[in-house]
């Protein structure tokens, strides 16, 4: 939809931004170069800066009007400990770090639209939000434990990921729970190790670990309610044996994903029942950890309707999926969710050669052809949502 106060975007200026940012991916909370250069580029579009929110997310402020009225918008910022191995010219100068998550795009597409909203109508206040530490799970509450929705109140607050694999553009989002949380295990088996060639003198804790890896596969098909999502996942096996030893300690690592609370209760609860009870058939010992990594991403029902009105006034009805499936991966945006209403959404990075590649993925970029897109999405929103 167009209309005469949409703005011509500079998408050079997008892609510059961006392609700097993917240079120089720094990690975590480690991101001085990267918050300095978007601050100064929002200072130099003559925007109000705080920075030093949840040690370097920065909030950017733009007022208009006399309406009470503000939204929140986040992006974050963090990039990955993987070595790149795309080949082209803004490829990342940083040995064994990369922006392999499309962060660069999230952070350039902020800018476009603090950029673009300068000279377009609205009433009220808009927060643009620059998150650090995603990857980690740590961003989003060190901003809030910092005072991000006391020092910047505003009614709800946004967030948007790119998704290869949905067409380039595509803005998709559901009610509810979009992203799964993630829970971490430990299960330690002690045992009695010994001499390979003895194994009745044992209590052979790999052989027992074995079996606990096969029966955790039944908590999802025989103690979850089929409605409901969840995936519990071995990930690491680690032994102190040698090839004759049979080892006295066996630790079994995994992560779990699922939507609401009391899957994740169960899922805790049927890991542990099923180990112990293992253990105990067999002499051996349990000590298990369960730890909550990251809540679900669960978009409020009211703002997840501004989002769906924002990608229908941006893109045309082909390009807009509602309600999408939810994904069980992740993101920290979910702590922002907790406090305050809004709304994630998907915005497709791309399905072939261009934007295809997952996420995570040393051949993983962004794909620059969907920034506008982005840009125009929180304009829209923006004007709906503080309409003069
Ligand atoms: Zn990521
Ligand atoms: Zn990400």
């Amino acid at each position: 939809m167009s209309n005469a106060l949409e703005p011509a975007l500079d998408i050079s200026k997008l892609v510059a931004w961006r392609h700097a940012l993917h240079r120089c991916p720094e990690l975590g909370f480690e991101l001085n170069e990267t918050a300095g250069y978007i601050e100064r580029q929002l200072r130099e579009l003559g925007i109000e800066t705080h920075s030093e929110i949840g040690r370097v997310g920065l909030v950017g402020v733009l007022r208009k009007g006399d309406s009470n009225r503000a939204i929140g918008l986040r992006a974050d910022m963090d990039a990955l400990k993987i070595q790149e191995l795309n080949t082209f010219e803004y490829r990342s100068k940083t040995e064994g770090h990369m922006h392999a998550c499309g962060h660069d795009g999230h952070s350039a597409m902020l800018l476009g639209a603090a950029e673009a909203l300068r000279s377009l109508d609205f009433d009220g206040t808009v927060y643009f939000v620059f998150q650090p530490n995603e990857e980690h799970g740590l961003g989003a509450q060190a901003m809030i434990d910092d005072g991000l929705f006391d020092r910047f109140p505003m009614d709800a607050i946004y967030g948007m990921h790119n998704m290869p694999g949905r067409p380039a553009g595509q803005l998709a989002m559901k009610p509810g729970g979009i992203m799964a949380g993630e829970d971490n295990f430990s299960l330690t088996i002690v045992g009695r190790g010994g001499h390979a060639s003895q194994p009745h003198q044992h209590i052979d804790p790999l052989v027992i670990g074995a079996e606990i890896i096969l029966a955790i596969q039944s908590i999802v098909a025989r103690s979850i309610d089929p409605a409901e999502q969840a995936v519990v996942s071995v990930t690491e096996i680690e032994a102190d044996g040698t090839v004759n030893v049979v080892p006295s300690i066996v630790t079994i690592k995994g992560d779990c994903r699922s939507f609401k609370r009391g899957v994740s209760e169960t899922i805790e609860r049927r890991l542990g029942e099923l180990a112990q009870g293992i253990c105990h058939a067999h002499g051996a010992e349990l000590r298990f950890s369960y730890r909550r990594v990251f809540h679900a991403t669960t978009n409020h029902p009211a703002e997840t309707e501004h989002a769906l009105a924002a990608a229908q006034a941006t893109n045309p009805a082909e390009l807009v999926e509602y309600p999408c499936h939810p994904m069980t991966a992740s993101d920290d945006f979910a702590h922002m969710l907790l406090e305050k209403e809004g709304a994630y959404v998907f915005i497709g990075n791309g399905s072939d050669s261009v934007g295809g590649c997952a996420l995570h993925n040393p051949h993983y970029d962004f794909n620059d052809e969907i920034l506008a897109t982005g840009v125009r999405f929180w304009i829209n929103l923006v004007q709906q949502q503080l309409s003069s």
